[in-house]
């Protein structure tokens, strides 16, 4: 710190004009949850499954995206049709162990997981922490219109 710095404690006069300047303006707190918040583009929030245009589960279960994550909270189980099609049986993931780090939709190779913008998770018991098949297909469907991250820029 220089000597007309310690002197003059002119750090301190800054602090207070920038105080002064700021203490009539409008606070910028947002009432939640009155007001609802805006999740900014690439906001990582609840996961979802989705579908094609024919309304089919894109998901082709090949599963990289359990490979990918870090927390091991995704489950997968699949089995073959007569015709030699694969069938997605399970899948899970555990949101009480998922720290939303993106990487599970990051690895899809078909965009068949996204994160959406859902970011009121909160719940009473364990079960509701557990993202069946149906359920992030649900979750997808009500968010088809709606911005989701895809893993890769917008
Ligand atoms: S967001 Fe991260 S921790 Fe959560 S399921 Fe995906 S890869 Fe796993
Ligand atoms: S969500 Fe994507 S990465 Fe995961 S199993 Fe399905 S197709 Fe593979």
């Amino acid at each position: 710190m220089s000597l007309v710095k310690k002197v003059f404690l002119t750090d301190i006069a800054k602090g207070m004009s920038l105080t002064l300047k700021t203490m009539f303006t409008k606070p910028v707190t947002r009432q939640y949850p009155t007001e609802e918040r805006i999740a900014e583009p690439g906001y990582r929030g609840l996961h979802a499954l989705l579908r094609d245009e024919e309304g089919n589960e894109k998901c082709i279960g090949c599963v990289l995206c359990a490979a990918a994550c870090p927390s091991r909270c995704i489950e997968i189980y699949t089995s073959e049709t007569e015709n030699h099609k694969k069938v997605v049986d399970v899948y899970e993931i555990n949101l009480l162990r998922c720290v939303f780090c993106g990487f599970c939709v990051e690895a899809c190779p078909v965009e068949a997981l996204a994160m959406t913008q859902e970011y009121e998770l909160a719940c009473y018991d364990r079960e509701c922490g557990l993202m069946t098949k149906e359920k992030l297909l649900e979750v997808g469907d009500r968010n088809q219109d709606k911005p989701m991250f895809l893993g890769r820029p917008d």
